[in-house]
């Protein structure tokens, strides 16, 4: 069986699927690897280390023949046309926002793997988790940008010239990414204090230093799958009013809030920048076209308000760590495949809940049931709090158009 890595189409793309050291345990089961000529450029990784390690290199047009294609995001439209049908094609496809190509990949005949539709619960899906390896990075790296944007020190600082006392640091949404954003704010040395609309956050939020901080105004919305739901609109207005007066109190906040498959709720209003101290830095992870957490940022730039708050549009976070952000990745797509890898053949076997989950389409058909497929096992019944209407985990393809919805979630 011949598995290749393609070269990342996106603007701005550094990272690659698989680094040379994850080529070794594929070719011990039996696997071929091609990567196409230049692939790991963006991560420092040349040619010929991935020769050394015993892939060969090639071409797109022969990469784009090989019965498993890799990627970290999606394949492009001439990739996708390329393509015949029998091949499998694995990334963080974002198929819950992006119809148009999981109908593509339908019509190619291929079947396609998404690594953010891994069901992260399961314990055996821990090392194919790459919605939690690239969070991580990127909240690491949030928590950096916003130490270098603030023009004060994090630590209390005491010394001859006067003493800098700590910066206090507000994580909005503390899933993965938050939960790192934390710690690296705290080994900075700042005050930190998190906010999640998902209680059972709480105790994570505080092993890690931050005080939670709970809304009054706002009940508990934790949705399905260890996810938050969408708010309603009564709830998101209560939750951005009572959050703006936590937010002048900080001199750094990092917005983190995602709701799968949706646009990233608003969290920071105008009002809530305007009461914000000249100086101050936020962070907005959630950022995107489609607007983030925070009102007027924009994603990949930094803009500053007429009342001094400089607002960081953090798109594209694991990217900027490409070298390790592609070495975790790599784990976790080597991992889901030498799980799938049964005598040297790719088999799929959609009675598995993990394969089941992270197949969207197979031999021309959308199977996953998040996109209006009838994939086995069905999925487990929702508790009661679990069956809002707005739940994001249950957006069919029309649902979470392209139009209401969310960033590609490997953004972090
Ligand atoms: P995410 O990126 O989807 O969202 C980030 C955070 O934003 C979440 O904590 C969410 O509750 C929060 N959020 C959403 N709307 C909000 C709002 N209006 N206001 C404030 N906060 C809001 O989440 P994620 O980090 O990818 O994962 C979420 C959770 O999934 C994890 O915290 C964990 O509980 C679960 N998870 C479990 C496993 C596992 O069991 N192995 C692995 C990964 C994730």
């Amino acid at each position: 069986m011949k598995v290749s890595v393609l070269r990342e189409s996106a603007p701005g793309e550094r990272r690659v699927a698989l680094v040379p050291e994850a080529i070794g345990k594929l070719r011990s089961a039996d696997v071929e690897v091609l990567v196409e000529s230049r692939a790991g450029d963006g991560a420092w990784h040349s040619d010929s280390s991935y020769a050394d390690a015993g892939a060969s290199i090639v071409s797109r047009a022969d990469a784009l023949t090989a019965d498993v294609v890799l990627l970290v995001g999606k394949p492009d439209l001439a990739a996708v046309a390329a393509l015949r049908p029998g091949q499998t094609v694995v990334g963080l496809l974002a198929p819950l926002t992006d119809p148009d190509l999981v109908a593509a990949l339908a019509k190619a005949g291929v079947t396609a793997l998404s690594m953010d539709m891994i069901p992260r619960t399961l314990p055996r899906a821990q090392p194919m988790d790459a919605l939690s390896s690239q969070a991580n990075i990127a909240g690491y790296k949030a928590a950096l940008l916003g130490a270098t944007a603030f023009g004060r020190f994090f630590p209390l600082l005491i010394t001859a010239a006067g003493t800098a006392r700590p910066a206090k640091v507000l994580v909005l949404g503390t899933g993965v990414a938050g939960l790192q954003a934390i710690g690296t704010a705290r080994r900075l040395g700042a005050v930190v204090s998190a906010y999640d609309v998902r209680p059972e956050t709480r105790t994570e939020a505080e092993s890690v230093g931050a005080t939670f901080i709970e809304l009054t105004s706002v009940g508990p919305a934790s949705g399905a799958g260890g996810y938050a739901r969408e708010l309603t609109e009564d709830e998101r207005l209560a939750q951005q009013q009572e959050l703006a007066g936590h937010i002048a109190r900080h001199d750094v906040v990092i917005t983190t809030a995602q709701v799968p498959g949706r646009r990233p709720p608003l969290l920071v209003t105008e009002d809530a920048l305007k009461a914000m101290v000249a100086g101050s830095v936020i962070v907005d992870m959630g950022a995107s076209e489609l607007g983030g957490n925070v009102v007027g940022s924009v994603p990949g730039e930094t803009v500053v308000t007429e009342n001094g708050v400089t607002v960081i549009g953090a798109s594209g976070l694991p990217s900027s760590m490409a070298p390790a952000a592609s070495a975790m990745y790599a784990r976790n797509i080597s991992s889901l495949l030498l799980y799938l890898i049964k005598d040297g053949q790719l088999v799929l076997d959609p009675e598995d809940e993990l394969q089941a989950g992270v197949t969207i389409t197979r031999d021309g058909a959308i199977v996953h049931p998040a996109l209006g497929g009838a994939a086995a096992p069905a999925p487990a019944p929702p508790t009661a709090a679990e069956s809002e209407p707005d739940r994001a985990d249950e957006a069919s393809p029309d649902e979470a158009s392209p139009d209401e919805a969310g960033p590609d979630q490997a953004e972090g």
